[in-house]
């Protein structure tokens, strides 16, 4: 006979574990089951280009101590291969399927690689992805690919070891996409003067390995020989289960408040779910740890018949050698900004504006400000100046 549980949790990241939170705090008994292709139960992410570097303890990472505690009968290195909604019930690649009456997608994201996936090139999306690249830190020259978050966070942590460290990325300045032309200039330039080289406006042409060693031809012609590589190339949300199950996807499988798909027995939460975000007006897809963390309990919550609905706009952090940030709603540097510093570059906050409304705050090195961050958020203004003061600088 089929093997059945009450809740199925397809992925085992942050966002699933939250949800067996979500479900146990309205139903203490109904049978869950996750199913991982991981081979650890869910860990934090976010320390793994970040605390894990800086002393922070390998055993802090777990998002729940021991299975048994919640109920959850954990099936990892498992592959969920199709989702067959109404017959209430997933098939593994092995063959074998379990039925479900409540179901989360949370699939989380795959990295995206260099053409051809050439050896030698390290990503930072797992935990064993890590602990490979970890091992290898007892090198002395990296090569950092990618100007975004991983890229930004790992070559600040490797850094920090005192690692000789060299970013190539396409942008002109790190975290380009993100922070207005001059912040970006100016994180670039401090990272500069922290000894990281900044190799910017060039890709990478082809990789080789050799003697222990790998080599990156670039785009200006130039090679660069280093220990070890490792990019941070952003993330393709892995949507192709919720898309043959015949979810509506959109980049993203489209969740309402309650964090519920197109079919009412089937939750989505985590880097796949585009969410709505009231305060804006729209709905976003958002690749961050508190969303993950925040929306995947709600799902949870809901999936026991909870009725909560999201309202807040999500919120995002990091961490860059001693500059830090808090962030709510989007932060995209193609809109209108308008910044007010207490000292230029090291500590203010950037309103980023469209049609005279706020669509996304950037407190920079402004701390607990998140409330009144949110608060600003979808809120009017006659001329951008009215906007100062909007958040404490502290
Ligand atoms: P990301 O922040 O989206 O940045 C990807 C970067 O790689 C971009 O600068 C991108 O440039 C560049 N890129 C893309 N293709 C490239 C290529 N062929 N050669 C060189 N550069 C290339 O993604 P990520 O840093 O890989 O992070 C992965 C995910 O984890 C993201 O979803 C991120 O939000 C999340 N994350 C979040 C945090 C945090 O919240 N603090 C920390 C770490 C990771 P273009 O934009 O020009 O393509």
């Amino acid at each position: 006979m089929m093997q059945a549980f009450r809740y199925i949790l397809v992925g085992g990241g942050m966002a699933a574990a939250a949800a067996a939170e979500g479900i146990r705090q309205h139903d203490p008994q109904g049978t869950i089951g996750l199913f991982s292709q991981d081979r650890y139960p869910p860990y934090s992410r976010p320390p793994l280009s970040k605390g894990l570097w800086r002393g922070k303890r390998l055993e802090t990472i777990w998002r729940y101590k021991d299975p048994a505690e919640l109920g959850i009968t954990e099936h990892l290195t498992e592959t969920v291969a199709a989702i067959e909604p109404s017959a209430h019930r997933i098939r593994l690649a092995d063959g074998r399927s379990f039925g479900y009456d409540r179901l989360l997608l949370a699939t989380g994201g795959e990295p995206r690689r260099l053409p051809g996936d050439p050896a030698g090139v390290h990503y930072l999306r797992s935990l064993d992805n890590y602990l490979a690249l970890f091992r290898l830190a007892r090198g002395e020259r990296f090569a950092v690919v990618g100007g975004g978050f991983i890229g930004a966070e790992i070559a600040a942590a490797l850094r920090d070891q005192d690692k000789e460290v060299h970013m190539v990325f396409p942008e002109a300045a790190i975290l380009e996409r993100l922070l207005p032309e001059d912040l970006a200039q100016a994180v670039t330039g401090y990272y500069r003067d922290k000894g990281v080289g900044v190799a910017s406006g060039l890709g990478v042409r082809a990789v080789r390995q050799a003697d222990g060693q790998v080599s990156l031809s670039l785009s200006d012609g130039s090679e660069l020989t280093v220990d070890a590589v490792v990019a941070g190339l952003g993330v393709q949300p892995r949507t192709e289960l919720a898309e043959a199950a015949g979810l509506y996807v959109q980049d993203g499988v489209v969740v309402d408040r309650f964090g519920r798909t197109s079919d009412k027995d089937i939750y989505a939460a985590g880097d796949i779910a585009r969410i709505p975000v009231p305060a804006l007006s729209t709905s976003l897809r958002v690749e961050h740890e508190d969303n993950a963390v925040r929306r995947g309990r709600l799902a949870g919550a809901n999936m026991a018949g909870a009725g909560e609905e999201a309202l807040d706009a999500p919120l995002f952090y990091s961490d860059l050698f001693d500059l830090g940030f808090e962030a709510v709603g989007i932060l995209d540097s193609k809109l209108e900004t308008f910044a007010e510093w207490a000292e230029p570059y090291r500590r203010g906050v950037v309103y980023y504006h469209q049609d005279r409304q706020v669509r996304g705050v950037l407190n920079w090195n402004v701390w607990d400000q998140v409330p009144t961050a949110r608060a600003a958020l979808g809120t009017a203004f006659a001329r951008p100046e009215d906007l100062k003061g909007r958040v404490p600088l502290g």
